[in-house]
């Protein structure tokens, strides 16, 4: 069980400028007061009772919390402390300080496949380590992969975002709907039995994306997206991986592969020869189509956010009884633009997974 201290955060820390927020509250800027050393702190609303839909179940929050401190390796957010109130859970974690890595690729002139490589191995290890623990992640997504700071000359990967974190209990069966359309597995929209492969099918979207600038099974809405990925409908368009080694499309159908038992693992993924010789990669990203995906995915995700707090506009209206119960005011995430048609079936957060 996880210690979690019930006294009031602000006796021990600062709370400054919002950082970044989620579905179910913000990220801030923290600082220690006994030390002076800064920190984030990731501020979770709690469920107020069973039958309110607004925040987040104690339960799932001492999951994260769980898992979290079970996690200590260099390239995983630390959690270092947590603190409860009536409302709400204070998550003190590391401070990361570079923003997300596609932010911070986006900003170059030009990327070569041996320095995408670094940061995928990064990731790799990050993720390995989660899985030597019977850990998932089932949330990797750009959004999720941070730099701890990117004014160094090899910026460190941070995963964060433990939210949908799952660890596997032997002979346990896990399933679980919940994700983001573009990056999940063909198993966990079927509804199938889960393992830690769901996260490399995430790595293999992440690193099409990276290559190409393209998303391997976007669709024009997310029915589409979902479709493509259960078909495995995917390709090396010519027009987008001209530029990419053909050891790197080796790499990508090797992850992007429907059987989860087919799927290499992270330790395979980190012998597999493209990653084992990235100093012999003479390839680069396609920078200019990388650039377009990255600012199309900003733009959808401050719409999402826009989406969010409409909704929630429309839940104060019902709470004050002038407007019916709607059963979409659960938060979904979605890759689509056009809101309306958000399957209902996908479900952004821990609502819906079950063992
Ligand atoms: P979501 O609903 O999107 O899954 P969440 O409520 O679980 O979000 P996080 O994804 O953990 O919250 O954090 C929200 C945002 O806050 C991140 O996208 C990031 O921009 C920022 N953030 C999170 N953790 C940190 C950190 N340790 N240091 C700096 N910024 C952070």
């Amino acid at each position: 069980m996880a210690q979690i201290k019930l006294q009031n955060v602000e006796d021990y820390y600062e709370i400054g400028e919002v950082l970044g927020s989620g579905h179910f509250g913000q990220v801030r800027a923290v600082l220690e007061r006994a030390s002076g050393v800064h920190w984030a702190g990731k501020f979770l609303k709690l469920r107020r009772s069973a039958n309110s839909r607004l925040g987040l179940e104690r339960k799932s929050v001492e999951r994260e919390v769980e898992i979290l401190q079970s996690l200590q390796h260099a390239n995983i957010m630390t959690l270092r402390d947590v603190f409860e109130s009536r409302a709400e859970v204070v998550l003190i974690v590391e401070l990361i300080s570079g923003g997300e890595l596609f932010d911070f690729i986006a900003e170059k002139e030009s990327l070569s496949e041996e320095e995408a490589i670094e940061f995928l191995k990064q990731i790799l290890k990050g993720v390995g380590f989660m899985h030597t623990k019977n850990i998932a992640h089932f949330d990797l997504k750009p959004e999720n992969i941070m730099l701890a700071d990117k004014t160094m000359p090899h910026p460190h990967i941070k995963i964060i975002d433990f939210g949908l974190a799952h660890r596997f209990k032997q002979g346990e069966e896990y399933r679980s709907l919940s994700g983001t359309p573009q990056y999940i597995a063909p198993e966990v929209i079927n509804y199938e039995p889960l393992s830690e492969a769901a996260d490399i099918w995430s790595i293999g979207v992440i690193t099409y994306i990276l290559l190409s600038g393209l998303s391997p099974f976007q669709g024009d809405n997310d029915k589409e997206t979902l479709k493509n990925i259960l078909g495995m409908i995917y390709e090396f368009e010519e027009n987008y991986f001209n530029q990419t080694s053909t050891m790197a499309k080796d790499f990508i159908e090797k992850l992007l592969v429907k059987d989860p038992i087919e799927r290499m693992t992270a330790d395979e993924c980190l012998v597999h020869p493209w990653i084992k010789a990235a100093n012999r990669s003479r390839s680069s990203i396609n920078m200019k189509s990388f650039k377009k995906f990255n600012a199309k995915r900003k733009w959808k995700m401050s719409y999402n956010m826009v989406w969010a707090c409409n909704r929630l506009f429309h839940l104060q209206l019902q709470c004050k009884g002038r407007s019916q119960e709607d059963p979409e005011l659960r938060q979904c995430e979605s890759d689509q633009e056009d809101t309306e048609t958000k399957p209902a079936s996908l479900i952004r957060r821990r609502l819906s997974s079950s063992s």
